[in-house]
């Protein structure tokens, strides 16, 4: 399969054609950003890092009845999906109270919420994601209430799934972020599921795994990256990023 255009640049992924009808690659690369793109940076191999796990848990969910856009990895960072039309929400399910809802509700951080919590923001960079409800979803067109009520079921059964997977390598769901988009009348889930979208404590320690490293300078980045794709994926020590050279 061949590479083609750049259809599209986010913050941390680019998208590009290719020869084949209904297939794009999507590309992880290093960039990393955090607050509205208030804070950038580029660390080397953190493309690759969210790719396998992103690669492994698409092809997890997929063995577990998912339907997501993964099709295969070209190469550490280059994954082929199906092309979707994307539905410009943000699906949020959360099982511990932190982040946002902590600053914006008067939840405790750490809370455990039961039933899991779902939040659905509108992706719009220049509205900085404001979040809707079910009605103005339908009321923009955005999906129908039948779609809307898929969503949610299969938003849950993913943080089922995940939750499943994770916690077997002693880590903790805290929140995590989906896209969906649909080919035809069949929606999946696209983007990616990564250390940018989770948000992960280890069961033990309490220390976060995932982007909060990163957003409030927790420590080294790129040493969690690959410890954590390492206990999710199971290979140890994918790369050699945060490993102290001889
Ligand atoms: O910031 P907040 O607490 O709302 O984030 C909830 C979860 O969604 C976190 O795991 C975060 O990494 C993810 N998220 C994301 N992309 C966004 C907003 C949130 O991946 N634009």
């Amino acid at each position: 399969m061949k590479q083609k255009e750049l259809l599209y640049t986010g913050k941390a992924k680019s998208v590009y054609r290719t020869d084949t009808k209904g297939k794009l690659i999507v590309e992880f690369r290093d960039d990393i950003t955090a607050f509205d793109g208030g804070k950038k940076d580029i660390l080397a191999q953190k493309g690759s890092y969210n790719a396998e796990v992103s690669a492994f848990i698409f092809q997890y969910l997929e063995k577990n009845g998912v339907k997501t856009h993964f099709l295969n990895m070209i190469d550490e960072r280059r994954m082929v999906v199906r092309e979707l039309s994307m539905i410009p929400l943000e699906v949020i399910v959360r099982n511990i109270a932190a982040g946002s809802i902590v600053r914006n509700y008067p939840f405790k951080e750490g809370t455990p919420l039961k039933p899991p919590v779902i939040v659905i923001d509108y992706k719009d960079d220049s509205r900085h994601d404001p979040m809707v409800n079910d009605d103005l979803i339908v009321a923009l067109g955005l999906a129908t209430t039948t779609e809307l009520k898929k969503l949610k079921t299969v938003a849950l059964e993913i943080n089922r799934l995940l939750s499943k997977l994770l916690v077997a390598q002693g880590i903790t769901l805290v929140d995590f972020k989906m896209e969906f988009g649909r080919q035809g009348r069949t929606i999946y889930l696209g983007d990616e599921i990564s250390m940018d979208s989770m948000r992960l404590w280890d069961k033990k320690t309490g220390a976060s795994l995932d982007k909060d490293v990163y957003r409030f300078n927790k420590g080294d980045v790129m040493a969690t990256y690959n410890s954590v794709a390492g206990r999710i994926t199971g290979k140890k020590s994918v790369k050699n990023a945060g490993k102290k050279q001889r």
